[in-house]
């Protein structure tokens, strides 16, 4: 009876909501770009799409971060594994991400010692308890997840566990949404910022976006609640001429972030230049271990060469991270690539693109 009653209560919230959004129709389509995949899957999975009035446009951008390592780091990667007698810990989205001969999941078949991991720990740990490997734990993600590594380099050297490596292709999500602002084009009217990254990050990383480019921005929950309230907040500001940084979901960031995780990414990495797959090179938009630490950088402990990366030609997933396309505009979408057979990293990863649409929207795309 009581989850009645907030279940009725929700939709009559969602109800005006939609109807709220609806009455500010500023006569031109509205492109808003979500950066963060559980966002793009929150948005397929409870169609929040089909709620929406047609002029508003909700579009992914390169908030996935498997599909936004580059393909070069794939490759790097299994150049190290060809040449060195190495024990590779990786996230599970990983495996399966195509490089330009290979990916993870068909050298683990070829018998190279490949492991999934939930956690930087379980690497570490490993490599504790294994002094005779060299351990490599495959250094992936956002603002959110970049302390956790920054704890476990800082652990490896405390402890002097001189077997244990990361891969680091972590990446910061602010220069890059410059980068899609400066890009001409991609025309974006409104950012529903990434829940996750903010709750490190806080509200003041974005305030360029309004105050340079006056573009509105809304940091997001996840909920469907939570997700057309900040859409709300977007249009609105859009209607009012007021572009700003509004915090939708105060339940958990705050404008100053988490300062102890700042500081956890401060000790250990410096900023330095990524490249984004499908996107290229960003100033700015990566981390690189600083001096002290350099010793546990795999690839400068594990030097490879030829590294030469080719894209896949028909693959999408470079204009599809940046807004440009929607998986339904690929050839390749669901017909020869598809979960069990990906062909980009938007259809593997649990947060890409093409799976949420493949998983979810696919017989109903508009
Ligand atoms: S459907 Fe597959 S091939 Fe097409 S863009 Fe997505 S991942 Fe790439």
């Amino acid at each position: 009876m009581e989850s009645t009653r907030t279940n009725k209560s929700i939709n009559k919230r969602i109800d005006n909501l939609i109807q709220s959004i609806s009455q500010i129709n500023m006569g031109r389509q509205l492109n808003i770009m979500e950066v963060c995949g559980t966002h793009t899957m929150a948005i397929s999975r409870n169609g929040l799409r089909e709620l929406l009035p047609p002029y508003i446009n909700l579009i992914s951008g390169p908030g996935c971060p498997v599909c936004v390592t580059s393909i070069n780091d794939i490759d790097y990667l299994l150049e190290i594994i060809r040449n060195y007698d190495v024990s590779i810990f990786t996230f599970g989205d990983m495996m399966k991400v195509p490089g330009t001969s290979s990916s993870l999941y068909k050298e683990k078949s070829n018998g190279k010692d490949i492991n999934i991991c939930y956690s930087p720990i379980d690497a570490i740990e490993f490599a504790r308890n294994n002094p005779q490997k060299k351990v490599i734990f495959v250094a992936i993600g956002f603002e959110t997840t970049i302390p956790l590594t920054s704890v476990i380099v800082k652990r490896a050297y405390k402890q002097s566990i001189n077997n244990f490596y990361i891969y680091n292709a972590h990446k910061l999500i602010p220069p890059a949404l410059q980068a899609l602002l400066e890009d001409r084009e991609i025309r974006i009217d409104g950012f529903l910022c990434p829940g996750h990254v903010s709750t490190i990050i806080g509200s003041k990383p974005y305030k360029f976006i309004p105050d340079k480019y006056r573009i509105p921005c809304a940091i997001s929950g996840f909920e469907p609640l939570d997700i057309l309230s900040s859409i709300e907040m977007i249009v609105r500001q859009l209607k009012e001429g007021n572009p700003k940084v509004e915090v939708q979901y105060t339940r958990v960031v705050r404008e100053e972030g988490n300062p102890t995780a700042i500081k956890e990414i401060e000790d250990v990495f410096e900023v330095t230049d990524s490249v984004w797959r499908g996107i290229g090179n960003i100033p700015n938009s990566g981390l690189k271990l600083r001096p002290q630490y350099s010793r546990f950088d795999a690839k400068k402990v594990f030097k490879v060469k030829n590294v030469n990366s080719k894209e896949h030609k028909t693959c999408e997933c470079g204009n599809i991270l940046k807004g440009l396309k929607k998986p339904t505009q690929c050839k390749l979408f669901s017909k020869v690539c598809t979960p069990e057979s990906p062909v980009g990293p938007c259809m593997v990863s649990s947060e890409g693109t093409c799976a949420a649409y493949y998983k979810y929207e696919r017989f109903k795309i508009r």
